[in-house]
């Protein structure tokens, strides 16, 4: 209780600090988004100010996110020269609204030229600012949005924020058809459980994959991976356990709410989840969670792998983002109701979501892409690749009887007749969750479990909370004409139950037979990130972006290519470190190991003209032809790795990357993994799968 929240400029140490003016207007900002005033902003940014320096800052940065997947920061210091050659340490309201980085180095997408590269980050009210504490530095960080000089949106907070504003709009729409006046705002509520690994720092340093791309791009599999099912849920050791501790009470700090730990299904894989928070703020806290876990993992001589796919052969990692809409006074709308008229108003919301999830697959798909996440969906460790919905029983039983035919026939009090009168209490236990679901239901919230675990949230949630707000103006729009509301109501979920019901899925989706039958049902398949892009310009998408203002058509453009780039290039750096690694620790060892048993084979037999040198000839044979091979692959990867680069048009480039770099890096490993498993152990250059997986 001490510690929660003590470095979080948070709503306690604003109520107590800003003069009850001061606070009143800055609560109407966050609370219904209303401009603020340049004299309150100057003196929040004065109480701010008072308060980090007790806390021992000396700089203050707005702290962004920009489109490269991690955080960014310029840190400016306090101080303010005298003409007494003193300094005051100052902070001004305009500096906590606006700053102007340079921003020309980081992703555009196009939509600058570095001539106009000035950037701006905006003081995003809603999010509180937060203390960070590095080697004893103490540092404000401000979060802001981040855009372009001509207002174009550069980050993943800016489209969050907008979706969120549409959502609760769209959705108070539909509050106010069912005569809620009471609630003001709709939020979307979000709990990110976060999945990552472990390992020992000193078998990191050693690997130039783990340090340059992330993930392990050679290593034959150990002799035990995760079948024995002994690590998910297993104690935690003591080292791990003191790690865990750290990062808690470094995320209490920032007033995060950690929730819950445990180990995870492939051996050395963990998983932590906070308590759900708005999107926005769940959204900062995921980034911080990350960041977090990186940063103590090293004061543990442990580094933090937030990969997708650190180990081939054990599962790779992911991120479940558990999602609902909340009112400000509380109500989750996806809580089935207990009396007819909520459960009519819960059946809305679920078959406006079911409307969504059908229609916009594609988007909901591209959000969760990235070079990663590739080797997960489809892999029988994720979702498959194509997106459905698990309902449960229950609900699926609802469904149906929407579909069939109208109301049941009693009605309660005079109320509304929708369907079913009541819906029997849903069980809220796991019992009879389906794993394997991309979009799971699970008593009052979605569960999106396609997220990769190295990716901001933002995209998702934009995704999500863009279609839902999409489905439920085209409800309201026809619920608010309607001469009767009940029969209107009736007619248009039984609409929505038959005609999107072919998203519903309750099966075993890690199995090739879904695969077939969502083919079949027509749903969407992208097997790939790269599949998935051009979703982004399809016009029907522009359509609902600029609809509902999320993004428009030079934003998405903008989107369109950094992804593909940022692809691209993820693949080269892949490409480039095989290759290095291939050429100067690889080769060399099997040289060495070659020339060993050429050497054993000449000396055993100078020695003794009779003596038995097969094994060593067997291997010898083995060896040279696998080195051989070896080089063979380096020189294939190096060809299509320049050929590559010379391509032009940034899809075109992502292609070749996807059906030819990694193709042939696949191709490459395979033949320096079969070295791996025959070369003397005291030669190979690197920590093997064996050492990181299991010595900790
Ligand atoms: P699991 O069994 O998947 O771990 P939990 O019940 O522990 O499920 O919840 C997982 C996450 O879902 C937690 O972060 C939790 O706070 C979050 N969650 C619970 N209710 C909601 C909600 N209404 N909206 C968003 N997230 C929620
Ligand atoms: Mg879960």
């Amino acid at each position: 209780m001490d510690i929660f929240g003590a470095n979080v400029f948070n709503n306690s140490v604003m109520k107590e600090r800003l003069p009850k003016n001061t606070y009143r207007a800055l609560r109407k900002t966050i609370d219904e988004g209303t401009p603020l005033e340049p004299a309150v902003a100057d003196v929040v940014a004065n109480a701010m100010k008072d308060w980090a320096l007790e806390k021992g800052a000396t700089h203050f940065t707005h702290w962004f996110q920009p489109m490269t997947g991690v955080t960014a920061e310029k840190h400016d210091a306090f101080i303010s020269p005298t003409a007494d050659g003193n300094v005051i340490m100052e902070f001004s309201g305009k500096e906590l609204i606006k700053g102007e980085p340079d921003a020309s180095s980081f992703p555009n997408g196009g939509i600058r030229s570095t001539f106009e590269a000035r950037g701006y980050t905006a003081w995003d009210c809603t999010s509180p600012a937060f203390l960070h504490e590095d080697a004893g530095v103490v540092t404000l960080c401000i979060p802001t949005a981040f855009c372009s000089y001509t207002g174009e949106a550069l980050d993943r907070k800016t489209p969050l924020l907008r979706s969120m504003e549409t959502l609760n709009k769209q959705a108070l729409r539909i509050l106010q058809l069912f005569g809620n006046t009471e609630s003001k705002r709709v939020i979307a509520t979000v709990g990110a459980e976060q999945e990552y690994f472990l390992i020992d720092k000193k078998f990191y340093m050693q690997r130039t994959d783990l340090l340059l791309t992330g993930r392990t791009l050679f290593g034959a599999m150990p002799p035990k991976g995760q079948e024995m099912e002994d690590h998910y849920f297993g104690s935690i050791n003591e080292r791990v356990t003191a790690y865990m501790q750290d990062v808690n009470v470094e995320l209490w700090k920032l007033g995060i709410p950690a929730k819950t730990q445990h180990k995870e299904v492939a051996p050395g894989q963990y998983e932590i989840a906070p308590i759900f928070e708005s999107t926005n703020i769940a959204t900062d806290h995921n980034q911080q969670v990350m960041e977090t876990l990186q940063k103590v993992a090293t004061r543990h001589d442990l580094v933090c792998l937030l990969h997708e796919k650190p180990f081939a052969g054990v599962n790779g990692s992911g991120k479940h983002n558990n999602w609902s809409m909340s009112t400000d006074d509380g109500i989750n709308l996806l809580e089935p109701g207990r009396t007819p008229h909520q459960n009519a108003q819960f059946l809305t919301f679920l078959c406006a979501i079911i409307k969504a999830v059908d229609e916009h697959a594609d988007l909901l798909r591209l959000s969760a892409s990235n070079t990663g996440n590739d080797h997960r969906l489809g892999a029988n460790e994720a979702p498959p690749a194509i997106i459905s919905m698990f309902l449960g029983d229950q609900l699926s039983d609802i469904l149906k009887q929407l579909q069939n035919g109208g109301p049941k026939s009693s009605i309660q009090g005079g109320q509304l007749e929708i369907g079913v009168n009541t819906l029997p209490s849903l069980p809220k236990d796991s019992t009879d969750r389906n794993r394997t679901s991309p979009f799971a239901f699970t008593g009052n919230k979605f569960e999106f479990r396609m997220v990769p675990s190295s990716l901001s949230i933002s995209g998702p949630n934009v995704v999500l909370n863009l279609i839902v707000a999409e489905t439920l103006s085209l409800i309201a729009d026809r619920l608010e004409k309607a001469e009767d509301f009940h029969g209107e109501l009736r007619k248009l979920l039984k609409e929505i139950a038959t005609n999107h019901s072919r998203v519903l899925f309750d099966g075993n989706g890690y199995s090739e037979e879904w695969v077939e039958e969502a083919e079949r049902r027509g749903l969407p398949h992208f097997r790939s990130t790269v599949d998935a892009v051009p979703a982004l310009l399809l016009e029907k998408n522009i359509a609902i972006y600029e609809k509902h203002g999320v993004l428009d058509r030079t934003e998405l453009h903008s989107r369109y290519e950094i992804y593909l780039e940022q692809y691209s290039k993820s693949i080269n750096i892949e490409a480039l470190t095989m290759i290095d690694m291939a050429q100067k620790q690889i080769l060399p060892a099997a040289i060495k190991y070659v020339t060993t048993l050429a050497k054993s084979i000449n000396t055993v037999k100078t020695a003794y003209a009779e003596a038995e040198v097969s094994a060593q000839t067997e291997l010898l044979k083995d060896s040279s032809s696998l080195l051989a091979g070896l080089k063979q692959k380096i020189n294939d990867l190096q060809s299509v790795t320049t050929q590559a680069k010379d391509l032009t048009d940034a899809y075109e480039q992502a292609v070749y990357y996807r059906d030819s770099v990694f193709t042939m890096m696949g191709e490459l490993r395979q033949v320096a993994d079969q070295l791996e498993e025959i070369v003397d152990a005291n030669l190979w250059p690197f920590p093997t799968y064996s050492e990181m997986l299991f010595k900790l």
